[in-house]
């Protein structure tokens, strides 16, 4: 058995994986593939609706919102954010907090004036910079909830004088959110929802349509409602499995259960970290990130052979990202806690190995 702590794509429930493969040899009973049926079939239009339907019912969204499942990741949507919010002359503010933040910058520079509000990048972003103003005259505020990379993830969402767009990318349907207090928020499937080649973008529909831009359809957020993002023809399978993977959260009791259990694995994880002389956690003690655990050695020559002991354990994806180095223990909603105590074991067998 593997222990997959994947920063992504990421780990799914078991039972999403069998029910998926079921459903590519025998969709429902049909005699057919799921991979061979139209999109516009009644059966799999059930599908997108009741995917929809999920996202709205465990994040509560209000009226006034819609939710779509498009592709191109969530690199796209760094482009599609400003694409359809963004006046033309006019100004987006942004929280750099790591290099997924740094990259939705870059792309909003094509569509007008960006104002970085604040950056950590000088420490290479273990912390979330929080003493700024967002300016009022700004269409938006850009924040990442979760760094991936570097293991920070905002504890609290910023209040802002102008509409929150917000990449959930990494803890989408980890923890509770208030969708009110969003204009937009995108978030690529593969780590905590879905497979990857599906993004989930919930829009507030009342920002749309203020800029005199001309957006081609495929980027254009009011078309793709329009369309039930069903404008073209949308990835299926990728849409299949992020439903499978909401109703077994639902099953598990919601958002809530899912937070719960989240804490409790990484403050077990963190508590091991901090216990245990041969590790140190990377992040800021107040920005720790509850689904991306990123830590070092205090010896770095002990992180190859660390990581043969994770190996044989069946310890799998825990290496760092390279520019943060170490290990990252990401420990997503399908991630059982009965993993992480494999890894804190192997983390104090190691350290009694080594004293
Ligand atoms: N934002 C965050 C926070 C991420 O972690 C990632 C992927 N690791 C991305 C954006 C980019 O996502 P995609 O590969 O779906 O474009």
């Amino acid at each position: 058995m593997k222990h997959n702590f994947g920063a992504g794509p990421g780990i799914l429930p078991q039972e999403v994986f069998k029910q998926a493969a079921a459903a590519v040899l025998d969709f429902n009973a049909t005699g057919l593939s799921l991979l061979e049926i139209s999109h516009r079939s009644p059966e799999f239009e059930e599908v997108l609706n009741e995917a929809v339907a999920l996202v709205k019912e465990l994040f509560n969204v209000p009226e006034g919102y819609s939710v779509l499942f498009l592709q191109g990741g969530a690199s796209t949507q760094f482009a599609l954010a400003p694409y359809n919010l963004l006046p033309e002359g006019g100004k987006a503010a942004y929280l750099d907090s790591g290099v997924w933040a740094s990259k939705a910058i870059k792309e909003a520079k094509f569509f007008g004036t960006t104002e970085v509000v604040a950056t950590s990048k000088e420490s290479n972003y273990t912390y979330i910079p929080k003493d700024y103003t967002v300016p009022a005259d700004a269409a938006y505020f850009h924040i990442t909830s979760n760094n991936t990379i570097y293991g920070t993830q905002l504890q609290e969402f910023p209040q802002s004088p102008v509409p929150l767009v917000c990449d959930m990318s990494s803890d989408i349907f980890s923890r509770k959110v208030n969708i009110a207090d969003f204009g937009l928020i995108y978030a690529g499937a593969q780590k905590n929802m879905g497979p990857a080649g599906v993004t989930l973008v919930i829009v507030k529909d009342d920002l749309l349509g203020k800029t005199s831009r001309k957006i081609p359809a495929m980027f254009n957020y009011q078309v793709q409602i329009e369309g039930g993002s069903m404008y073209n023809t949308p990835p299926c399978f990728a849409i299949y499995v992020s439903m499978l993977t909401l109703k077994w959260l639902k099953a598990k009791g919601g958002v809530e259960a899912m937070e719960k259990d989240n804490n409790e694995k990484a403050r077990v994880l963190y508590e091991e970290i901090d216990r245990n002389p041969l590790f140190k956690a990377v992040a800021a003690t107040e920005d720790r990130s509850r689904m991306n655990v990123c830590f070092v050695m205090e010896n770095p020559e002990l992180e190859k052979p660390f990581l043969k002991l994770c190996d044989e354990k069946g310890i799998v994806g825990i290496k760092g990202h390279r520019s943060v180095g170490g290990f990252r223990a990401s420990i997503y909603n399908a991630l059982p806690i009965t993993s992480v105590y494999v890894l804190i074991d192997t983390m104090r067998e190691f350290a009694e190995k080594n004293k």
